[in-house]
């Protein structure tokens, strides 16, 4: 099972982005082929976080669900409807397809492709500046308060930093992007992150020198800040190595220690992590 392991990437990435096609090519609702299809992914990477565990002991809960689950439920149907709000903005600020340039002959493979590497680019960038201004690493500092790596994290995200997130959308639908293409980007990236965070032991291998996978992510939630300070791609994680910031040792284990350092008083609530960036006392932490 562990040898075959790299395939589960591949299975149920494409096995996501292929549900999305045949979902919007029967007409069903967006909102509905959206929570189908996660909430199916996620069954999946439930049931093989028990079947092929990294950590066993990041199985059990370490204080974390209640809040990481409030993460889930409150703070991405909030962040949903801003970014729909703000997309409607955009849509009428510059027309339905903005400077229309985007290359909407290409197959449609072709077209997730091009989103993934631009979105990828301009949410490296995003995702870098949480880490090095310290305004910005207050919201961050959310997403590393995680005590284990497990498939929840990806939803334990400051509601602040995930509309800034969903900015990089926007080059996006300035240079044409198609909104199926966007559905499809969107069902692929969604079950890339889970996994990217997932308890599974999955080995990718060359995989690794492309796309940001938990075998490298794991490094970016070190309790370390010169380990955490790396691998900051969100699918692709060619820009880390573009940029100088890749770092996959092989000499040793990704750290079972994760954490913000030195961080006794960082609240471990829902509520306490929403106001943490507003609360002056906290930010003696690096
Ligand atoms: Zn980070
Ligand atoms: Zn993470």
């Amino acid at each position: 099972m562990r040898r075959l392991s790299w395939l589960l990437y591949p299975v149920l990435t494409l096995g996501a982005a292929w549900a999305m096609v045949v979902a919007l090519d029967r007409g069903y609702s967006t909102f509905w082929s959206v929570a189908i299809i996660q909430t199916a992914a996620v069954i999946l990477v439930i049931a093989l976080e028990y079947a092929l565990p990294f950590r066993r002991e990041w199985l059990r809960s370490h204080g974390d669900m209640r809040t990481d689950i409030a993460h889930l439920a409150i703070t991405s149907n909030i962040v949903t409807g801003v970014r729909w709000a703000i997309t409607v903005g955009f849509v009428a600020l510059v027309g339905p397809t903005g400077i229309a340039i985007w290359p909407t002959s290409w197959p449609l493979w072709a077209q997730v492709v091009l989103i993934t590497v631009i979105q990828s680019f301009f949410g490296y960038w995003v995702h870098r500046a949480h880490h090095r201004l310290p305004i910005l690493w207050r919201l961050h500092a959310v997403h590393h308060s995680a005590p284990r790596v497990y498939w929840l994290n990806q939803a334990r995200v400051h509601p602040f930093e995930s509309i800034l997130d969903g900015l990089t959308l926007l080059p996006l639908l300035f240079l044409g992007a198609p909104e199926t293409a966007l559905l499809v980007f969107t069902a692929f990236s969604g079950m890339h992150l889970t996994l990217q965070h997932a308890n599974i032991d999955l080995r990718v291998g060359v995989l690794n020198w492309i796309l940001s996978l938990s075998e490298a992510h794991r490094w970016h939630h070190s309790r370390e800040r010169h380990e955490a300070d790396a691998n900051y791609g969100g699918v692709l994680i060619v820009w880390d190595i573009v940029f100088g910031t890749y770092a996959l040792p092989s000499d040793r284990l990704p750290p079972a220690d994760t954490g913000l350092s030195g961080a006794s008083a960082y609240p471990t609530g829902y509520l306490g992590q929403i106001a943490s960036p507003f609360r002056r006392q906290l930010w003696r932490i690096k």
